[in-house]
């Protein structure tokens, strides 16, 4: 662990980007924290933090170093360690059945506006320090898909005439345009999309937890819980969130 303060800049997925001060008065919130002294390598804060004494229904403040390991809160070392982008699957696997009881609970219990909220927060938060060209996940498991006025484009970039671009790797069904091969033939070996400047909005706007009305696609972000690593933080961290219960984790 180092003492390494956040740098200033980091990569984000289409989301604004935040100054390194709303993500601390983000952090601070989350946390429950009073003052931030600095983050671990995987990004969890330490500082000044406030713990709920349930017992004696009252708070208690507490300093907690880097070094002060057996004081460390109980979530500490469970959040803001993000699973690696191959070990998402079978993690989902194990709680797959915790996933889908918590997406009743949130459909149950949860306000749209006050979800929606959460999601972005999280969204930008999670990816403001996510390097996806490190995981791509989401470049392997699913087939990108174009809107009929995007594939022009992509064909003229890539040199083509349209049809050929159309013939060569395009799926159409009921007016939806994919990708006939998966893992997407575009993913460079180094993690990067060879048609970056014209991909699809669809690639460009995934996981889609930046977008309003999350209560109603639910079910397709429990999906990306199973290839997404951010995401399947994200669902995490809204467990907290909400107090549900948790199990073990993976
Ligand atoms: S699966 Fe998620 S984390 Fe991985 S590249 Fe796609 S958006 Fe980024
Ligand atoms: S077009 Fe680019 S971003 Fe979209 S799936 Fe293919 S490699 Fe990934």
């Amino acid at each position: 662990m180092s003492k390494k303060k956040k740098s200033k800049k980091g990569k984000c997925n289409n989301a604004e980007v935040w100054t390194e001060e709303q993500y601390e008065e983000y952090m601070k919130e989350l946390y429950g924290m009073e003052y931030i002294a600095g983050f671990t390598e995987n990004g969890v804060p330490y500082g000044t933090f406030i713990d709920e004494d349930e017992e004696n229904d009252e708070l208690i403040i507490r300093d907690i170093s880097i070094d002060s390991d057996d004081e460390l809160p109980f979530w500490f070392l469970e959040v803001g360690v993000m699973i690696e982008p191959s070990k998402v699957k079978e993690a989902f696997k194990r709680i797959e059945e915790e996933n889908y009881a918590f997406r009743a609970y949130l459909k149950n219990h949860a306000d749209e506006d006050d979800l929606d909220e959460k999601f972005l927060k999280l969204h930008k938060e999670l990816f403001l320090s996510y390097d996806c060209s490190k995981c791509r996940n989401c470049c392997k498991e699913y087939s990108a898909s174009f809107k009929e006025d995007e594939l022009a484009p992509v064909a003229a970039f890539l040199r083509m005439a349209e049809k050929d671009f159309r013939d060569k790797y395009i799926k159409e069904e009921f007016g939806d345009y994919q990708l006939n091969v998966r893992p997407c033939c575009f993913l460079k070996e180094d993690g990067g999309c060879q048609i970056e400047v014209c991909k699809p909005t669809s690639c460009r706007d995934y996981p889609y937890t930046d977008k309003p009305e999350r209560l109603f696609s639910l079910l397709s972000i429990l999906d990306s819980t199973s290839i997404c690593p951010v995401v399947f933080e994200m669902f995490e961290r809204l467990k907290q969130e909400y107090r549900f219960k948790r199990r073990k984790r993976y």
